[in-house]
């Protein structure tokens, strides 16, 4: 993945900072917290690459990426992480800000049998923050 400094921007980051309460810009790269994530096999960006989009302000980039909807909020990242940063609540605020502005286009694209089988509390959670 190629990130080029000139397109660098702050605001993003310090917003995702602000309501996961957490620092991204302590992350070295170390790749920790993707080495241990069970869903990246998944995922289309690593969560390690996920915090270096949002340190650069690549904002676009992290909202095309399907990880924050495929993480699974389980918190390893965050446990292995050796800079202490909270990557799970900055992944979480990540969709938080999608859902906020309105604009995440993401769609289940589940059967209504499948629907049913998700936990209660994915439902709960994603009516609080659509209903925000
Ligand atoms: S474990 Fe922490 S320091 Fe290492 S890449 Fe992930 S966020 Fe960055
Ligand atoms: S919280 Fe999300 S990104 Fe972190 S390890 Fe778990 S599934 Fe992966």
């Amino acid at each position: 993945m190629e990130i080029k400094n000139t397109e660098i921007q702050s605001e993003p980051v310090s917003r995702i900072n602000d309501i996961s309460g957490t620092n991204l810009s302590k992350c070295y790269q170390c790749g920790k917290c993707s080495a241990g994530c069970p869903m990246v096999q998944s995922m289309d960006i690593l969560p390690n690459q996920i915090v270096r989009l949002a340190q650069l302000g690549k904002w676009e980039e992290v909202m095309r990426a399907n990880t924050p909807w495929i993480c699974a909020a389980c918190m390893t990242c965050s446990v292995r992480c050796p800079r202490g940063i909270k990557i799970a609540e900055a992944i979480e605020a990540m969709r938080q800000v999608f859902l906020r502005n309105r604009n995440s286009d993401r769609r289940l694209g589940l059967s209504q049998e499948e629907l049913v089988e998700l936990p209660p509390i994915a439902l709960i959670s994603a009516y609080r923050k659509i209903a925000e």
